[in-house]
């Protein structure tokens, strides 16, 4: 796949042109995507008219690198005057009343986006089964799935139908979909991106971050939608500066001993370890590390998550958004439109979450699992102060077959394992592939203090050379 500079050189040098481009992708989308269905739907005429702009901006001479650079969106992000789905048949004719912050940032750039991907209904899952759509399928199997929640934008990414995609990532649904599509997502520290105009899960742990082909693609995008923004009071004062490493000597890495347990499948191990002496071959000094919080993790988010989804979710009662079924009163009004358009799984989040929020319970399972993520932020933070990155894969199991695990709540939550311990930290991390190419093969994670996005992509950039 040809990088983002590349593109912007061809443009620069008019060997291509935006609409050129688009008109390529457009054609490919629609021939190839009936097998894959990364797209819920496209976006075209505002495709035609970024790309027109771009155009322009081109002609002008000095323009941004994501100028007339095609993306996709997952369908939980807003852009004004477009559906937003959520992958949701309560928000099926929903139509987004204005942008989000990272969307007006993209467009101001020229950004040409193609159109929304699919994801599993409100981001909740693990596989893009959950979607009340369609089942997004796995680009190099298309018998397994792409992962989740963000399956259909890493598919996208990696049937080079766009070069890159804005996703979210709340328990690991940029990293975990990435490993499993063979290409490279960025969970970035909490508070570095906007929230705002993302269609909320667990506010606390949501993270809009950037699926594409390589570590130097997701820099350039981060940069670009990353800063402060008075619409997301959760935004910090961070402006990203770009980092350089030379080499691998003497960098210090942890790796996580939990990595090696039972329920890690071997074929993940033993490439976990090849890579492990790769890096020592090149003068990295690597150390195993153990964290006691490690087996609480996934208990904890689950706890947390559904907590604050179930709270995030109340808003969708026929009243304010999307489809209403009437009743006899308001209450009867709710319970069967929630009933007739929820799925399954947002249901049964929705329970779990009111019952560990609900009065004697709330002590046992809520306020435990705060303290747990406190425990697990230190872990982090001792580590990474001692470290220069910690590495672990990115999913205990590799992809798995459409309709395996769906039916077995439980075992789907258990992919989850490597990638919520980031998000209850907070901090940020890339997923990358470990062997590159049109495959599948086992993600690596590579995990870096807060604000610590351009260590981590400039050691991304030596790492993706090894690979
Ligand atoms: N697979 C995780 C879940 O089901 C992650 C979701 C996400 O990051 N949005 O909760």
């Amino acid at each position: 796949m040809m990088k983002i500079k590349d593109l912007h050189f061809l443009f620069k040098k008019r060997e291509l042109s935006p609409l050129e481009l688009l008109q390529d992708l457009l054609e490919k989308i629609k021939k190839e995507d009936k097998e894959y269905h990364s797209f819920l739907f496209l976006t075209e005429e505002l495709a035609f008219s970024l790309a027109r702009s771009a155009e322009e901006e081109i002609l002008k001479g000095d323009f941004h690198p994501l100028c007339g650079v095609p993306l996709s969106v997952k369908d939980n992000i807003l852009i004004k005057g477009e559906k937003c789905t959520a992958g949701s048949k309560i928000l099926e004719n929903y139509i987004a009343s204005y942008d989000a912050t990272v969307i007006k940032k993209i467009k101001e750039k020229k950004g040409v986006i193609l159109g929304k991907t699919n994801l599993d209904e409100f981001a909740m899952g693990s596989s893009t089964e959950n979607s009340a759509f369609f089942v997004t399928k796995n680009p190099w199997d298309k018998t397994k799935v792409p992962g989740g929640s963000s399956g259909g934008s890493a598919t996208a990414v990696a049937k080079e139908f766009c070069f890159y995609s804005l996703a979210s990532d709340t328990g690991g649904s940029i990293r975990q979909p990435a490993s499993f599509c063979n290409v490279f997502g960025l969970k970035p520290t909490y508070g570095t991106v906007s929230r705002f105009g993302l269609i909320s899960m667990a506010s606390s742990l949501d993270q809009i971050g950037v699926i594409a082909n390589s570590v130097e693609d997701l820099e350039i995008v981060f940069e670009a939608i990353s800063g402060k923004d008075p619409l997301d009071q959760t935004t910090v004062d961070f402006s990203f500066k770009k980092e350089k490493i030379s080499s691998l000597k003497g960098l210090k890495f942890a790796f996580l001993k939990e990595a090696f347990e039972k329920e890690v499948d071997d074929e993940i191990k033993k490439n976990f370890n090849e890579f492990l002496e790769k890096i020592k071959k090149e003068g990295a000094k690597i150390k195993e590390v153990s964290f006691e919080s490690f087996r609480y993790a996934l208990a904890c988010y689950y706890i947390i998550m559904t907590a604050e989804a179930s709270a995030n979710l109340a808003r969708y009662d026929g009243e304010r958004f999307g489809k209403k079924i009437p009743g006899l009163d308001f209450f009867e009004e709710i319970s069967k439109t929630r009933g007739k358009y929820l799925g399954k799984e947002v249901k049964r989040r929705i329970i779990l979450g009111s019952f560990v929020l609900s009065k004697g319970y709330f002590e046992d399972y809520y306020l435990k699992a705060q303290k747990i993520r406190n425990f697990i932020r230190k872990e982090f933070e001792k580590t990474l102060q001692e470290f220069d990155f910690l590495l672990m894969p990115t999913s205990p199991i590799l992809p798995f077959k459409i309709g395996e695990r769906i039916n077995d709540p439980l075992l789907m939550y258990l992919c989850d394992i490597f990638t919520v311990p980031l998000n209850l930290s907070g901090f940020c991390g890339i997923s990358m592939p470990s062997s590159r190419g049109k495959k599948i093969s086992p993600g690596i994670q590579v995990i870096g203090g807060p604000f610590k996005e351009g260590k981590v992509f400039a050691v991304g950039k030596i790492l993706e050379t090894l690979i």
